[in-house]
C-alpha cells in the first residue's frame, strides 16, 4: 500500500503516519517525488486497512499496489531515480558509462587503464577482484590485492570504481573499496546477498539473471529497496535461449518494459549480452536507441592476453570511434554523452 500525502502536509504529518506503519509492525519507506511525497508500506501480509492512514491529518490518499514488486514500482513513484555522483548523475540526461577489464590482472594493467578510460571521458571504471566463475578452473580474480589496485586505480585517475561482491563474507571488504556494488548475474537470486546490500547505503549495479524473467530482476530489485537502499541500477545482460550463434541472447526488449514498469535506471552490458567483441558496438549503440540509461562495456588494453573474458572485450582504439558514435545517438534520445572536442573530432577520422 502507498500512502500520499498532501501538498501541505507537514514534517510531523509525514512522521506520524511512519509511527503508525511501525506500530503495526510493517516497515515504511519515504518515497520522496517532484510534486509530492509518499510513503510505501511493506512487511505486511494482507492488505492493510486504508482507514488507519485516511484519518490521519496530511494524508491525501491510501492506494493499494497490486504488482507483486512494490517499491521498484512506477506506481510508487511515476518520476526516474537518479543516483548522484560528484561528477555526475545516474539515471539523468547524461548517459553513463562504466567501461574496464572484466578481471583485475596486475596493479599496473588497472591502473593504466583507469588513465586511458578517464582520458576518453569515461567516469566509472568496472573490474572484478572476486570472479564467480563457471568453472573452478578459471581464474577467480586476485580477489583482496585487487581490491587494493582498484583503490590505487581511483586515487590516480578519480574515476568511481565498480567491482563485483560474489557473497556475503567479503561484502564489507568489497563494499569498503567500490562506489557501485555490483551483483552478477550468477547472484542475483542470492537473497543473502541481496538482504546485506539492501542494509547498506551504496549504489548497487543488479545484473539480470541467466535465465531470469523481467519479473524475477525487478522482485531481486525489490529485495534491496526493501532493506532501505534506494540506489538500485538494474542491468540487462543477455539472457540464455536456444540461440548458440552468440555467447547470450541481450534482451534489448526488456528496456521499454522495465522503463514502463520501474523508475530504477536500466543500463545494458553489450559485452557479456553479446559475447563477441565486433558485435559490442552495434548492441550498445541499439542499447541506447532502446532507452537504455548507460552501458558497461569490457575493455581490455591487450583483450588476446585478458585472463578472462578477452574475445568480448574492446580496445581502448575500438571504444573511441564508438564514444563519438553514441555521443550522437545521445542527441537524437534526448540525452547527453560530453566528450572532449579533440577526441570526437580524433575519432571521426578514424
Ligand atoms: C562480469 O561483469 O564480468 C560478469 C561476470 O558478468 P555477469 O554476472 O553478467 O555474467
Ligand atoms: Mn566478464
Amino acid at each position: 500500500m502507498l500512502i500520499i500525502m498532501k501538498l501541505d502536509a507537514s514534517r510531523g504529518d509525514v512522521e506520524r503516519v511512519k509511527e503508525k506503519i511501525t506500530a503495526l509492525g510493517y516497515v515504511p519507506h519515504e518515497i520522496p517525488g517532484d510534486h509530492r511525497l509518499a510513503i510505501g508500506i511493506t512487511g505486511n501480509k494482507n492488505r492493510p486497512d486504508a482507514e488507519l492512514f485516511l484519518t490521519l491529518p496530511g494524508v491525501l490518499e491510501a492506494v493499494p499496489i497490486s504488482k507483486p514488486f512494490k517499491l521498484v514500482s512506477r506506481d510508487v513513484k511515476s518520476e526516474n531515480t537518479t543516483i548522484r555522483f560528484r561528477n555526475h548523475v545516474v539515471g539523468g540526461r547524461e548517459l553513463t558509462l562504466i567501461a574496464g577489464p572484466c578481471s583485475v590482472e596486475s596493479r599496473q594493467q588497472i591502473v593504466d587503464t583507469a588513465c586511458t578510460l578517464k582520458e576518453l571521458g569515461i567516469k566509472f571504471l568496472r573490474g572484478g577482484a572476486y570472479k564467480p566463475r563457471t568453472s573452478p578452473y578459471s581464474f577467480q580474480g586476485h580477489k583482496a590485492d585487487a581490491l587494493q589496485y582498484l583503490q590505487e586505480a581511483r586515487t590516480v585517475s578519480g574515476l568511481h570504481i565498480v567491482t563485483e561482491v560474489k557473497d556475503t563474507e567479503t561484502l564489507p571488504m568489497v563494499a569498503e573499496c567500490a562506489d557501485i556494488l555490483q551483483i552478477g548475474a550468477r547472484n542475483m537470486q542470492n537473497y543473502s546477498l541481496l538482504e546485506a546490500v539492501g542494509n547498506l547505503r551504496k549504489p548497487v549495479l543488479l545484473k539480470r539473471g541467466l535465465s531470469a524473467t523481467v519479473e524475477e530482476l525487478l522482485m531481486a530489485a525489490e529485495y534491496i529497496l526493501n532493506g532501505g537502499n534506494y540506489d538500485v541500477i538494474l542491468c540487462e545482460r543477455g539472457i540464455r535461449t536456444f540461440e548458440t550463434s552468440t555467447r547470450n541472447t541481450l534482451d534489448l526488449n526488456s528496456i521499454p518494459v522495465i522503463k514502463k514498469l520501474s523508475h530504477l535506471p536500466i543500463i545494458v552490458d553489450p559485452s557479456h549480452g553479446v559475447g563477441v567483441w565486433d558485435a559490442v558496438p552495434a548492441m550498445s549503440l541499439a542499447a541506447i536507441a532502446a532507452g537504455a540509461d548507460g552501458l558497461i562495456i569490457e575493455v581490455h588494453p591487450e583483450p588476446s592476453l585478458a585472463l578472462s573474458d578477452g574475445y568480448q572485450s574492446l580496445k581502448p582504439s575500438k571504444l573511441k570511434p564508438l564514444l563519438s558514435k553514441l555521443s550522437k545517438l545521445a542527441v537524437i534520445m534526448d540525452r547527453t554523452l560530453t566528450m572532449k572536442k579533440e577526441l570526437l573530432e580524433e575519432a571521426e577520422t578514424v
